[in-house]
């Protein structure tokens, strides 16, 4: 009797912990009002919890970050409400934000048909799809360049979107985003690999999760999925680690050079009539009567007939500040290794191991029990890890990116890389990717991810507000999906803009951007050719990545010109290679103050107050 009831109450804690586990990504269970309260006084009784406008809104302060992001997630009820809105604060935490040191009335009294707040790769896709129509569109982005926020600091995966809920908005931008890629990478010129991804299997018994996540992948709508035999999958991935008996091998997935894909959508978009306005923040907005009258920037009041809010980690105050927020951006870092080029082989495609896969060096952790077991199982099923990090990536340029990891932080501008987060990303993946050393790394990053607690997009029109659409919340996939939400938030923008007038198509639209050339990728024949003609190309000031002067003038002639060091990096990657930029820096510096006509010191690194230089000395910059 004793035994069965210990059985008993066994079982009914999993079903609860199963229950509880999928509670938190909203998908199964919805509880009520008065249940979340109950369990959000557990985390912390100071917090105040209401229902407002048709969200759950929890207010308080806590000392610890972790107290509050366990009680936005507690709060999730997709089914009843439109999401949490989650204003508890950090004792002694304020928000430090990188705002434009310009202040000017530029764009006072202008009147758009449409203004796009933040120019990552969301905006940027929406910018060049809304192109496609005769309308007066202004992007405006406080950074001082297109893609500085989480657009240049990703993985650059176009991802298969295997563990995404069939309801998600994830799932729905990720599939068609991922089709759309590869004629959207040919028309932007821009490098696009489709290798595919692999999750790689240690156990036998792991085939069997893994063939549910197969099974999921076909109610998804996702081709070609299918699991492989180590001699098989060996012909995809030779440097398949030992431990692999096999893994999923799911064809659909690629690579793309995210930066260089949102300066190439900006450009195309600047050259079909689009207008984007850099070291410029949006600060207020006015509302009336749930219309949008006027938003306020650092160069004046701007009177748009729509707003689009792509603001990344800050577009749920952007959307607070139009009078239509339903939901909380919670950041979450992720950083990124580099490695060196020469250990790009060991990858070829994205490749990781299974969820599910516990491997020797893990062996202290392994779960003990049928229970302890089971919920290890549910965990890795519900993606507990909130990264789809796929492991060690084989990137356009030939490099191997390792990670990313995640961690949840009240700072929405935290890119500082850790040393304690890199070496355990290196300890983790050194098992996939064997032969890696600390010596292969040239460079790590961090980017914040603008994560809901729902833990999906927020893609819509406006509930409160009429004239704004919201491309909120768009965490990873982001870089995949984006194209896709592009198309939809386009549609819906002519579909409001309409109502006053007719909208016109735009019959001159170009949808390819031209590029200038890439030396790398020419033959012997076609250099000579084109360095007589244009000696520039035949200087080579990164050697790392093998850039010429030329290439770097016609950078800074592009229809988005950016003479700034990183501004150059963005678009052509001196000072991405092994040396970090120690050679080439100076001489990328030299050639942007002659184009520029202006002194060596009047160069900065990225931002108006980021100085690389302070004037000079004894003839040399210093
Ligand atoms: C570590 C990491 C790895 C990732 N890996 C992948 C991957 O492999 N594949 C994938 O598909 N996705 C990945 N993602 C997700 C992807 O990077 C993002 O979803 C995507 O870049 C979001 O683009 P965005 O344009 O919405 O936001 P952002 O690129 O962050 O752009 C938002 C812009 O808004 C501007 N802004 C903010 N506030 C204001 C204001 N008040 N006024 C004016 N401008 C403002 C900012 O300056 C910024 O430029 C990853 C993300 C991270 C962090």
């Amino acid at each position: 009797m004793i035994i069965i009831n210990s059985i008993r109450i066994k079982i009914e804690n999993l079903i609860k912990y199963m229950i509880s586990e999928l509670t938190k990504e909203g998908y199964l269970y919805m509880a009520s009002f008065k249940k979340i309260k109950a369990q959000i006084s557990k985390i912390s009784p100071d917090i105040k919890i209401t229902e407002e406008r048709g969200c759950i809104v929890l207010n308080g302060e806590v000392d610890d970050w972790s107290k509050a992001v366990k009680a936005g997630q507690t709060a999730v009820n997709k089914k009843k409400y439109y999401g949490v809105i989650n204003n508890i604060k950090l004792k002694g935490f304020s928000q430090k934000k990188r705002l434009p040191h310009i202040i000017d009335s530029s764009l006072d009294g202008t009147s758009p048909d449409v203004l796009i707040i933040g120019a990552g790769i969301t905006g940027c896709s929406i910018a060049r799809e809304l192109s496609k129509h005769k309308l007066n569109i202004l992007l405006v982005d406080k950074a001082e360049d297109v893609a500085t926020g989480a657009s240049k600091a990703n993985g650059g995966v176009i991802h298969v979107g295997i563990n995404f809920s069939r309801k998600s908005q994830k799932h729905l931008y990720n599939i068609r985003g991922n089709k759309m890629y590869a004629e959207l990478s040919r028309q932007m010129n821009v490098h696009f690999e489709q290798k595919g991804q692999t999750m790689l299997c240690s156990k036998k018994w792991e085939k069997f999760p893994v063939s549910l996540l197969k099974l999921n992948a076909k109610l998804l709508g996702i081709p070609g999925v299918r699991y492989l035999d180590r001699e098989e999958l060996i012909n995809y991935e030779p440097e398949l680690p030992d431990f692999a008996i096999g893994g999923m091998y799911m064809p659909i997935g690629g690579v793309t050079n995210p930066y260089e894909m949102t300066v190439a959508l900006a450009e195309n978009a600047i050259n079909n009539g689009a207008n984007f306005s850099l070291n410029t923040a949006v600060l207020s907005i006015n509302t009336e009567n749930g219309h949008i009258k006027s938003v306020g920037t650092n160069r004046g009041n701007i009177y748009p007939d729509v707003v689009i809010n792509a603001a990344g980690v800050y577009a749920d105050e952007i959307a607070d500040m139009a009078g239509d927020r339903t939901f909380t951006i919670h950041p979450r870092r992720g950083t990124d290794i580099i490695t060196d080029k020469k250990a790009g082989y060991m990858v070829q495609s994205s490749m990781g191991k299974s969820p599910f896969s516990i491997l020797p060096y893990q062996e202290a952790t392994r779960p003990k029990g049928l229970i302890a077991r089971t919920k290890f199982f549910i965990a890795a099923i519900t993606s507990k890890s909130h990264t789809k990090g796929v492991g060690c990536i084989h990137s356009v340029h030939g490099n191997m990116l390792i990670g990313p990891n995640a961690v949840e932080t009240p700072d929405r501008e935290d890119t500082a890389t850790r040393k304690d987060e890199v070496e355990a990303i290196i300890n983790m993946q050194k098992h996939v990717a064997q032969k890696l050393q600390y010596s292969d790394v040239i460079s790590y990053f961090t980017g914040i991810r603008a994560s809901t607690y729902e833990e999906d997009f927020v893609v819509r029109k406006g509930i409160f507000t009429d004239n704004i659409i919201q491309a909120a919340g768009i965490q990873s996939p982001g870089v995949t999906a984006a194209p896709a939400i592009a198309v939809d938030i386009a549609a819906w923008t002519v579909e409001l803009l309409s109502k006053k007038r007719p909208v016109e198509i735009n019959n001159s639209f170009i949808p390819e951007r031209k590029r200038p050339p890439r030396m790398t990728e020419l033959s012997d024949e076609e250099r000579d050719s084109l360095i007589k003609e244009n000696p520039d190309y035949g200087i080579i000031v990164c050697r790392c990545e093998e850039i010429s002067r030329g290439e770097i003038i016609d950078a800074l002639n592009s229809p988005l010109c950016v003479p700034t060091i990183d501004g150059i990096k963005r678009r052509l990657r001196p000072g991405m290679g092994r040396c970090q930029g120690g050679f080439c820096g100076p001489l990328v510096m030299e050639i942007i103050a002659e184009h520029q006509k202006c002194k060596l010191s009047d160069v900065k690194k990225s931002s108006d107050s980021s100085f690389i230089t302070f004037g000079t000395t004894k003839g040399a910059a210093v």
